[in-house]
């Protein structure tokens, strides 16, 4: 739990590592969860007092490929500027139509992992897939004649 407006004011910074599997839903939402996610807040502070949280996450995520079913592994590297707002406290005008920043409502307390986990199950793919590759060979596929149904019509003719 980070004060991260704090952190913001300060210009400090903070930075972890954790293992997939200790995020829960992003654990659960990869095929499986190995390797770590590396984080970093940089506190920012801008001349017109407004606090920032630039955000950057680094990991490789292991999915599985939609078209092959064989495993995909996805190299993820996330850049954010979060503007970090009091709890009720309205975006200001000129960053609502910004979309290089995400407002954020922090609470004193914040849990960073949970931001951190959050940019990542976003960054995630819908269907992910691998750049290049062939979906497996259907036994007994539709448009294939099956070499037993040939078997079949031989017999009849016998
Ligand atoms: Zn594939």
């Amino acid at each position: 739990m980070i004060d991260l407006r704090a952190l913001a004011r300060d210009g400090r910074h903070v930075e972890g590592e954790i293992p997939v599997a200790r995020l829960e839903r992003l654990a659960d939402s990869v095929s499986d969860p190995v390797g770590s996610v590396w984080f970093r807040f940089d506190g920012v502070r801008d001349d017109d007092g407004k606090l920032f949280a630039d955000l950057m996450i680094r990991t490789e995520l292991t999915l599985q490929c939609q078209r092959c079913l064989d495993a995909l592994r996805l190299p993820c590297v996330i850049h954010n500027r979060l503007l970090l707002l009091r709890p009720g406290e309205e975006i200001p005008e000129d960053d609502l139509e910004n979309d290089e920043v995400d407002a954020l409502e922090v609470e004193p307390r914040t849990d960073v992992l949970a931001l951190v986990e959050d940019e990542l199950l976003l960054a995630l793919p819908l269907v992910p897939r691998h750049e290049a590759c062939e979906a497996p060979v259907k036994a007994g596929g539709d448009e294939e004649i099956s070499p037993f149904a040939v078997l079949r019509n031989l017999r009849g003719k016998a």
